[in-house]
Order: structure tokens, then C-alpha cells, then sequence
């Protein structure tokens, strides 16, 4: 199952986006709905509701008057903190039971207004911002859902900004433009990137592009940030420490378009226990690296395969490739990773002589099928990092660099 998160300033065109969705086949978990439903006249919640508030929240028909419910409940933190801990396990509790009933095949998109206030976005294999700027948005909610102009700016001016929205976006979606207008980047979205993420997530493929370096991406850094922050959730206390590492993590670097993470663990029997957990987050086992075999000897000239031995996985995204490392605490794998991102950081030499590695290894290996490609551009690199082990270790001597 893949979960998508999608939100969006309110009037942004949430429900728009995730009717088209629906009409493609997505299973929709719609967090306003079940909000309504939880407190429905009849049910527990509305009941403990009344318990905690009185009858004064009642409509008279028996329904809860929203209104009157807010004046009480907003009126000082604990009320509030009442209102929350009666609804928000409810709504939880229905929410899980949604999701537990769609099919294993599913793409999942929980429409949640109030997902980067609530900081849910790691909870989710992508997240999709519907976006229109904030005066358009009055104007829509004003004109075609009629809402009086206050309420709408006082809602908008208490929901996160558009920075906090586009930190977590993987997928922003640019609702400005006439009715309809935005149909098609959901329909591309939808065939492009949803369906084979999904397939990609069931049958634990990882994109896994050509070895060619491109430029460096001022996005490398926030999209690695949401990756750590992902793989942060999957793996909880289990995980030591989170790191971007590799050439995308040294700014200004040419590198291949892979976001490098590791995970340092206390042992590879962790490892081995995250695997199901970093899978199902969107990162699945890379099988055929699931090896203890020692590295070659260019690495530092370290033989002993146990301190080299390490877990990998990869991204199903097929639009983000991801090469994810998990390595143990302290071993110089682990060690040596942190090194030559701090090192290549801090050294423009190396970080020239690196560029230069890279670029011709890109080069030597652009003629050849994927498989070849990708053994001649690991090979090309190969020797420079005979050196650069004992040179970043020189410096990390020096400086008195510690991990
Ligand atoms: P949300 O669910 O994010 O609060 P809606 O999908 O209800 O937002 O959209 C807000 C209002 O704007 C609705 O009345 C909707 O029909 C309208 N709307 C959606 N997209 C557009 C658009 N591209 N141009 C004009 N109005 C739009």
C-alpha cells in the first residue's frame, strides 16, 4: 500500500485534487469526514463530548452545534486539551480502521488540512501540497463557498505558511490557474509517479538510475532532510543517528542524482529488524547487497569483512532515488562515510580532485548498457578513494574532526 498525505491551505483546491484521484482509482481517507463521523449524533464521541462539555454543545435536533462547542472548547488550554484528547484517538482509531480495510494494491491519500500543522509528514511515502497563494484563496472561499472574508482570512492566518508547506512537499501542485487547469499534472502525477511507486513499493524495486553526474541541485538538501525525516519515523530509537552523506551532501558538488543516507545502528541485528519497517516507509531491501563480504582493499585497505559488512536499501520513489546505508556505530564504514562528506566539505582541493573523478568516471561509463555502466563507474572512482581514506583521515587528525 502507498500513503499518500495531501493538504494545502484551506480554498487551496484540497477536494478538487482528490476527487480527480478518486476518479483514478485512489482510495480516499478523508480526515474532515471523519471528523464529522466520529461525533455523529448517536455516537460515543458525541456522548463524551457532552460528558466533558454539557448539553449546551447540543443543536436541537441532538446534533453537535459546532459553534457552541468552539466558544466552550477554545475558550482556555485545558478545555481544549479535553476537546483534543476525546477526539483526536477517535479519530486515530477510525483513520486505522480505514486504512487496515483498503486493499494491500491500494494508493492511499489521506486528505488532512491540517497535516504540516499537525507535523504528520513523515508518517507518509509522499506528500502532496495543492497550492494557490493566499489572496486567491479568500477570493474563492469568499466568492464560490461563500464564507465571509474574516473568517477566511482568520482561518488562513491560523494555518501554516506556504515555507512550512513547501519544507515537506514532494509533490507541489500549483491550483492558480483556471478550473481544470491543474486536471492534467494529477492525471501525470497519478500514471508517472503513483502507480509505479506503488508497484515499485509491492515488488521491492528501487529506482536505481544511470551513473551520470549532473550538476549540483540546491533541492538536494531539503529533499534529503525529508528522506532523514522519514526514515526517522520508520526506525524510531533503533536508529543511532540519520545522516545525508555522499556528494549530494557537500554543497556545490556535480553528483549523480542519488540522495546517499545512512543509518548508524547499534548492531546489523537491527539492521536486519528495520528492514520491514524502512519497506514499508518506501525503502525497500536491496537484496543482492545483503552481503558480509569484504570490501575491496582500496577502502582504507580494511580487509576484515566484519567491520565493512552493512545493510542497504533503496527508494521505490521512481522520481527520488535514494541509497540508503545502515551501518554500525563505529565501525570505519560508518565512520569513513561521515569523513569524506566533512572532509570533501571543508577541502576545495579534494572536493575539485573528487568533481573531476566523478565526472570522468560519468564519462566513461555513458556508452555502456545500465549494468556495465554502473561496474565501470564504481571501478573509475575506485582508486582515488585509496588515497583519500589516509588523506581525510590526515585531516580529520588534525583538525581533531570526530563523527
Ligand atoms: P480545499 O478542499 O483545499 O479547502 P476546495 O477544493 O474546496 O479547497 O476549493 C475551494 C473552492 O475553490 C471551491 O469552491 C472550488 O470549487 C474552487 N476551485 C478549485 N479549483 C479552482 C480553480 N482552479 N479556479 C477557481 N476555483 C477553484
Amino acid at each position: 500500500m502507498l500513503r499518500i498525505g495531501l493538504t494545502g491551505g484551506i480554498g487551496a483546491g484540497k477536494s478538487t485534487v482528490s476527487k480527480i484521484l478518486a476518479e483514478l482509482g485512489a482510495v480516499i481517507v478523508d480526515a474532515d469526514v471523519i471528523a464529522r463521523e466520529v461525533v455523529e449524533p448517536g455516537s460515543p464521541g458525541l456522548a463524551a463530548l457532552v460528558d466533558a462539555f454539557g448539553d449546551a454543545i447540543l443543536s436541537e435536533d441532538g446534533s453537535l452545534d459546532r459553534p457552541a462547542l468552539a466558544s466552550i472548547a477554545f475558550a482556555d488550554d485545558t478545555s481544549r486539551a479535553t476537546l483534543n484528547a476525546i477526539v483526536h484517538p477517535l479519530v486515530g482509531a477510525r483513520t486505522m480502521e480505514l486504512i487496515s480495510q483498503a486493499p494491500a494494491d491500494s494508493i492511499l491519500v489521506q486528505d488532512i488540512p491540517l497535516l504540516v500543522e499537525g507535523s504528520m509528514a513523515p508518517m507518509f511515502n509522499l506528500v502532496v501540497i495543492v497550492y494557490v497563494d493566499a489572496h486567491e484563496r479568500v477570493r474563492r472561499l469568499v466568492e464560490l463557498r461563500g464564507m465571509p472574508e474574516s473568517d477566511a482570512r482568520a482561518r488562513i492566518a491560523a494555518q501554516a505558511d506556504d515555507d512550512q508547506r513547501r519544507a515537506v512537499a514532494d509533490v507541489w501542485l500549483d491550483n492558480s490557474g483556471e478550473p481544470g487547469a491543474i486536471d492534467d499534472a494529477v492525471r501525470e502525477l497519478w500514471h508517472t509517479r503513483l502507480v509505479p511507486f506503488e508497484a515499485n513499493l509491492r515488488s521491492g524495486t528501487v529506482a536505481n538510475p544511470r551513473p551520470k553526474v549532473v550538476p549540483a541541485d540546491s533541492a538536494w538538501p531539503v529533499q534529503a532532510e525529508r528522506i532523514v525525516k522519514r526514515l526517522a519515523q520508520a526506525c524510531g530509537d533503533r536508529a543511532v543517528r540519520i545522516d545525508h552523506v555522499g556528494s549530494t551532501a557537500v554543497s556545490g558538488l556535480a553528483a549523480r542524482d542519488v540522495i546517499d543516507v545512512q543509518i548508524t545502528v547499534a548492531n546489523l541485528e537491527v539492521a536486519d529488524d528495520l528492514a520491514e519497517a524502512l519497506t514499508s516507509a518506501g525503502f525497500p531491501r536491496v537484496a543482492d547487497v545483503v552481503s558480509d563480504a569484504p570490501k575491496p582493499s582500496y577502502l582504507g585497505g580494511e580487509t576484515d569483512p566484519a567491520v565493512w559488512a552493512k545493510r542497504t536499501h533503496g527508494g521505490a520513489d521512481p522520481l527520488r532515488p535514494v541509497d540508503i546505508d545502515l551501518r554500525v556505530d563505529g565501525w570505519p564504514g560508518q565512520q569513513f562515510a561521515l569523513l569524506l562528506r566533512d572532509w570533501l566539505a571543508a577541502d576545495p582541493d579534494a572536493r575539485a580532485e573528487y568533481a573531476e573523478v566523478g565526472a570522468s568516471a560519468s564519462k566513461a561509463a555513458a556508452a555502456l548498457d545500465d549494468d556495465e555502466a554502473r561496474a565501470t563507474y564504481a571501478a573509475t572512482k575506485a582508486p582515488w578513494f585509496d588515497t583519500a581514506f589516509h588523506r581525510a583521515w590526515e585531516w580529520a587528525g588534525q583538525t581533531g574532526w570526530t563523527p
